[in-house]
């Protein structure tokens, strides 16, 4: 079985015990990971710290190339780590509309150039006969990563990438459950970069690694993605030198559907906006709301696709969709839809584990459930979907905003005009019109109210690895 280690200072490190990682299309371990523990957090940080003074003054054009051969040396191993990808999250190499580990690794690819082009000019606010006035962004200093387990590789190199790029020097630590494909990365960018710019570290589940690092007086900033509980625990841990912090948290977006649509032909993009992943996307269309003229023909055409979906192990090139990652979340995923059924809602299929070995759950669509009822109320991030029902417009956008969570939103309607105006009613850090959870390396992303603070991606993420220093020259 194969045993990761950790990288600290460019080293490989061995913690005194390790932890299983599991395959959860078996529900057996494949790997063994590193029970590291704060100790190892302080041995990180401080690489790390040694690291930023020489790689903050490289000259910028030398990042950037070094950046394009991180995104390099993932593609020349791009096989190796897709089937990590899979043999962690249980996503299919291939999946539901190509969503799978070749869109996890080929994303990781794209990201990683495109942000090594990201470019952070100088600014000139005023040069006349008086005074120069610039604004300069400056890195922050060791920046933490954690990230969470549903796409383990592309998440990190969303937060390293920028990171690095501006000039900080990172520690790096995965979910528990997902640590291997990220720690094949880190070997990776380690035989690429200088000794302590980009340091890996694995803790076991309630381990103190996480907390170590949040309150960490050398850490500048944590960029983390996963759930809105933990990152508010983060942010509480984070105050005692200020940190920075971009929060990528829970989300649980509305879709909603017009009564202009072409049903039959909708169908299909809204199930996979859906369930790609088994709906473990931060960004998946989670509620859907649907004009009643169309409720019982959409409503059909969704439980037709669900039970012809594929489910099964994701090395299976067959597979659409995997198993969903953990037994925790399984049990999250049955809790919420046993809540629903006790709600009186209708299952038109699915609403059960899959028989035998994995974390198998079908995919499951469920109707005559409104608002105020946990499946709908909830982010449940599994292969599950509750089918809303409205008649008014206004009233719709007022449920849909009537959440906590703000991270996207979409407006189905063949007169594109008019979703639009309504999509920019919603309540989130991305409206989309005819789509659902796309997303591309230059435009920012993030969510608004409980679903994140700060972007990511594009020149307004890669700025919130910096800070401000204005210069002012007098020439008089
Ligand atoms: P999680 O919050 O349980 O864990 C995420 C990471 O935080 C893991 O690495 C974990 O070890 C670490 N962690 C746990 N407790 C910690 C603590 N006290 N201090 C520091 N670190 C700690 O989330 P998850 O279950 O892995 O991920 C699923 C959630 O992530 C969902 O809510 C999903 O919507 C969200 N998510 C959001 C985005 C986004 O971009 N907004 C993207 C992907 C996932």
């Amino acid at each position: 079985m194969q045993t990761i280690s950790m990288l600290i200072d460019g080293q490989a490190v061995q913690a005194a015990t390790t932890f299983p990682v599991i395959n959860p299309a078996t529900g057996e371990a494949f790997a063994q990971a590193q029970a590291g523990n704060a100790s190892h957090v302080d041995a990180a940080v401080k690489a790390a710290q040694a690291a930023f003074p020489a790689w903050s003054r490289k000259p910028d054009s030398e990042r950037k190339q070094l950046m394009h051969a991180l995104g390099a040396a993932l593609e020349a191993n791009m096989p190796e780590l897709m089937r990590l990808v899979t043999l962690e999250t249980g996503k299919p190499q291939g999946g539901l509309n190509g969503v799978g580990a070749g869109m996890e690794v080929g994303g990781s690819i794209a990201w990683t150039h495109v942000t090594a082009d990201l470019e952070l000019p100088v600014e000139v606010i005023q040069d006349n006969a008086e005074a120069r006035v610039e604004v300069h962004r400056k890195p922050l200093g060791v920046v933490a990563s954690i990230t969470p387990w549903n796409w383990p590789l592309m998440i990190a190199i969303w937060h390293v990438i920028p990171a690095l790029r501006a000039g900080n020097t990172v520690v790096l630590k995965p979910s528990e459950m997902t640590p291997v494909a990220t720690a094949r990365f880190a070997e990776l960018a380690n035989a690429i970069l200088p000794a302590g710019v980009l340091n890996f570290i694995t803790g076991a589940a309630g381990s103190d690694v996480g907390p170590a690092m949040t309150g960490h007086p050398g850490i500048a900033k944590v960029v983390f993605t996963g759930s809105t509980a933990t990152g508010k625990r983060i942010m509480a841990n984070a105050s005692g030198n200020l940190k920075r912090l971009t929060l990528e948290l829970g989300g649980n977006d509305a879709g909603i559907v017009l009564p202009d649509v072409d049903v039959k032909a909708l169908a299909p993009k809204l199930f996979g906006v859906t369930f790609h992943n088994n709906g473990q996307t931060c960004a998946c269309l989670k509620r859907l709301y649907v004009h009643e003229s169309i409720y019982d023909e959409l409503c059909s055409e969704l439980a037709n696709l669900a039970r012809n979906a594929v489910v099964g192990d994701g090395m299976n090139p067959e597979t659409q969709l995997g198993p969903i990652q953990n037994a925790v979340q399984l049990a999250k995923v049955e809790e919420l839809a046993e809540d629903a059924r006790a709600h009186g809602a209708r299952f038109l299929c699915g609403g059960k584990r899959k028989a035998g070995p994995g974390y198998f759950y079908e995919p499951t669509i469920v109707t005559d459930i409104s608002d105020g009822v946990r499946l709908v109320d909830e982010e449940p991030f599994g292969p599950i979907l509750p089918v809303i029902k409205y008649s008014d417009i206004d009233e719709v956008i007022a449920r849909a905003n009537n959440s906590p969570n703000g991270l996207g939103g979409s407006v189905w309607s063949s007169d594109t005009a008019k979703a639009a105006a309504l999509a920019m009613r919603l309540e989130c850090g991305t409206a989309w019109v005819n789509e659902h959870g796309a997303i591309q390396p230059d435009a920012p992303f993030g969510g608004v109210k409980q679903s994140g603070v700060g972007v990511e991606f594009g020149q307004h993420g890669l700025a919130e690895y910096t800070s401000i220093q204005t210069l002012k020259i007098m020439k008089s």
